[in-house]
């Protein structure tokens, strides 16, 4: 399956990208070894096109978890190295979650209403 191109997070639509080089400045000066980046100014996603695909797809979930912090407004909270420490911790352990518990996914993305006789 490849990759999505673009996203839809809340009412915000992401683009996608699979470059063959990342150049993220913050501020400071460029970041070197960038593999991905999440501009969540102009809604763009950059995922290093060169990576592996297990590498590919566990930087592209770190890089949505980065555009739903910032949506979440936690970056203005924390600031960013602890959003970037939170990130990198949970996005190898959200796809682990994810990709070992198919049945999980689906619960997850049904978008069915619970009828009356699933109170507990
Ligand atoms: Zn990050």
């Amino acid at each position: 399956m490849s990759a999505p191109r673009t996203l839809r997070i809340l009412t915000q639509k992401f683009k996608v990208e699979f470059p063959n080089e990342l150049h993220v400045d913050n501020g400071a000066g460029e970041i070197d070894g960038v593999i991905g980046a999440c501009d969540r100014e102009a809604n763009r996603i950059g995922v290093l096109a060169t990576l592996s695909p297990d590498r590919a797809r566990e930087t592209y979930l770190h890089e949505v978890l980065h555009a739903c912090a910032g949506m979440a407004g936690l970056t203005a909270t924390y600031g960013f190295d602890k959003e970037e420490d939170i990130v990198k911790r949970l996005s190898p352990i959200l796809l682990s979650a994810l990709r070992e518990n198919p049945r999980l996914v689906e619960y997850l993305l049904d978008r069915r209403v619970l009828g009356a006789g699933s109170a507990w």
